[in-house]
């Protein structure tokens, strides 16, 4: 890197150099004492210095790695504090991302070419992190199209928690017949004569899409480290440097956590992990609870990986499932046990996290919590937060206040916002959730994605949705006043989430003392056009001190990572994230993407032929577009 200025000193600086400067910067600290500077340095893996470039060049050594950020804009690492990111980490590479895919022409040749190079055995799966309202044709593919793209290899699709595609290729590999039941809460969709047609929805138990594709191969040993690995780096391209797990379905403890914890004892996370321990069995949640108070205790690890309480289930009874396209689930008196639980986590001095997307079952929590508070119970110094929250009332946000609980909000409605608009009205999706009467009442709240298999783990997609209230489809649902600036959008992408797991003091500013976590951006954030918010990636991510990845004019500074394997998964050929060039106005681009689609369709194709314009021959590739 050029250190235009800065020449390295050989003599007194060696025992103080610093490991890490980053100069010529535009940094957002974050810390209120000093909002702006020029340069930082990084000793250890902490941050010792912040100041202009004059300041910092006295700790410039002969082994300092200087990285000139030509101006850019720096901010301190994002903290994603609702992140499957365990769970994501060990299926990433076997999994097709349509996260930032514009049409759904575009998916489906992508689907079509990975079919191609899928060995026998193994499945085409597209799971989550994408909207029928992303893709210019504002649909999902039907079980036809994935039986054009894909004759022989299972191809599952996942769209929300909403629904699932599935080839026949697939439904012959999971065995759903005529004879198959309807599982809990769910449907498999029956053509004629009974047999499944390839549609599974949520209705509005999401079980049927999870436990369908829980049939899939998955990986084993190396390969989930390596896939763990890239993941993390996937999150590290966009700037993350930490995330809260919230744990999930299909992610039992401690079996499912053995991949992180080997990387954390190896020293190759990339991202630091704060996780939650979540019951797995309906029925059994409190044998699991009483197993883990006894064995295990938040705080448990290091900076890198740490256990920080239980949830986002507790119970499975008091899950209220958030699939928008369906009634608001009523759920069973599930108090009885869900008291015990909470009881138990708070006698023990654990916090936790808990899944509540409507407000009908935050006030039956709330009324069990006030039953504990009444015995000394909240608060009590224990940190616990709701997770989701969209439809909680002010009532309610004045309750969680007394009993000193905070919130994590997620850009779930970038994802599902045009259907929820649908069901519950304008006015109810401009408050959805109440992001400015939260932090009006001194609440923390800390934002995120609740990526992988809803929304896309993109930060920038989450902090865009968070200042403009627009979907990834375009469609303004929240007013300006329930946006936030970006400011302060990005205090609850750092600050916030670091004060969830207790780390408030080390984490999320960049100030001495702090963790040396950092992302150097592609466009400056606090004066890109608002659209283009989305299109925003990091090109140097530092934690602690290392270059995790690096791009533009910093390619190859990063640490160095295997090559994906398997060779044929689909992150070797399309990676994660597919980056569009910024939009200029959501329906210019949609028309430009039509009229793509459309030029390309055999329809556009035959006109061409009557008119002599092109040969008969050739092949109409699209079959959106076959009429
Ligand atoms: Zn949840």
């Amino acid at each position: 890197m050029p250190v235009g200025g800065l020449v390295p000193r050989t003599e007194n600086v060696t025992e103080h150099a610093a490991d890490v400067v980053v100069r010529n910067a535009r940094i957002h600290t974050g810390d209120a004492r000093r909002p702006q500077a020029g340069a930082l340095a990084i000793r250890n893996g902490l941050i010792t210095a912040v100041g202009d470039d004059a300041d910092i060049a006295p700790v410039v050594g002969p082994s300092t790695v200087v990285v000139d950020a030509l101006g850019r804009r720096v901010v301190p690492g994002l903290n994603d504090a609702h992140l499957h990111v365990i769970r994501g980490g060990l299926n990433y590479v076997l999994e097709l991302r349509w996260d930032g895919v514009r049409s759904l022409r575009q998916g489906l040749a992508m689907l079509r070419e990975q079919a191609a190079r899928t060995p026998r055995g193994q499945w085409v799966r597209v799971v989550g992190g994408w909207s029928a309202e992303q893709f210019a044709e504002r649909r999902l593919p039907t079980p036809a199209e994935l039986n054009e793209a894909a004759p022989d290899t299972p191809v599952f699709v996942l769209h929300l928690y909403q629904s699932a595609v599935l080839n026949r290729a697939a439904l012959r590999a999971v065995g759903y017949t005529r004879d198959t039941p309807d599982p809990k809460g769910g449907q498999i969709v029956r053509g004629r004569g009974g047999e499944p047609n390839g549609m599974l929805l949520a209705a509005p138990s999401a079980l049927v899409l999870y436990s369908t594709l829980a049939k899939a191969p998955t990986l084993e040993g190396e390969e989930r480290r390596t896939s763990t690995r890239h993941f993390l780096r996937e999150l590290n391209r966009f700037g993350l440097t930490s995330a809260i797990d919230a744990a999930g379905g299909f992610q039992s403890f401690p079996e499912n956590y053995a991949t992180v914890t080997e990387l954390a004892r190896d020293g190759l996370l990339s991202l630091r992990i704060a996780y939650h321990l979540f019951p797995q069995t309906p029925g059994q949640e409190l044998d699991d609870l009483t197993r883990w108070v006894e064995t295990v205790r938040p705080g448990d690890g290091d900076e890198w990986l740490r256990l920080n309480g239980a949830g986002e289930n507790l119970t499975w009874a008091a899950a209220d499932f958030e699939n928008f396209a369906e009634p608001r689930p009523e759920l069973n008196a599930y108090e009885g046990e869900f008291a015990k639980a909470v009881r138990l986590l708070t006698e023990h001095g654990w916090g936790f996290r808990l899944h509540a997307t409507y407000d009908e079952t935050i006030r039956r929590d709330l009324a069990v919590f006030e039953g504990l508070a009444a015995e000394g119970l909240f608060p009590a110094g224990n940190r616990w937060l709701f997770d989701h929250a969209e439809t909680v009332s002010p009532d309610s946000l004045d309750r969680i206040a007394a009993l000193g609980g905070s919130l994590s909000v997620q850009n779930r409605l970038s994802f599902q916002g045009e259907v929820f608009t649908r069901r519950y009205g304008a006015a109810a999706a401009a408050e959805a959730p109440p992001v400015r009467a939260m932090l009006a009442r001194g609440l923390t709240v800390a934002a995120g994605t609740d990526a992988t298999r809803v929304s896309s783990y993109n930060p920038w997609v989450a902090l865009h949705w968070l200042v403009s209230g627009r979907t990834v489809g375009g469609l303004a649902i929240r007013p300006p006043e329930n946006r936030v600036d970006r400011a302060t959008a990005l205090a609850m992408y750092t600050t916030a989430g670091a004060a969830l797991t207790g780390e408030q003091d080390v984490k999320g500013v960049l100030r001495p003392g702090s963790y040396g976590d950092l992302a150097v951006l592609s466009e400056d954030y606090f004066t890109v056009p608002e659209p283009e918010i989305p299109s925003i990636e990091s090109v140097l991510t530092v934690v602690g001190g290392r270059i995790v990845h690096a791009a533009a004019e910093y390619e190859g500074m990063d640490e160095e990572l295997p090559p994906v394997s398997p060779g044929w998964s689909p992150v070797a050929h399309f990676g994660g994230y597919q980056a569009a060039r910024p939009a200029h106005g959501a329906g210019a681009r949609q028309a430009e993407l039509l009229g793509e689609a459309v030029a390309e369709s055999g329809l556009h194709h035959r006109w061409r032929v009557a008119r002599g314009l092109a040969a008969e021959q050739g092949t109409p590739f699209d079959p959106c577009f076959l009429l």
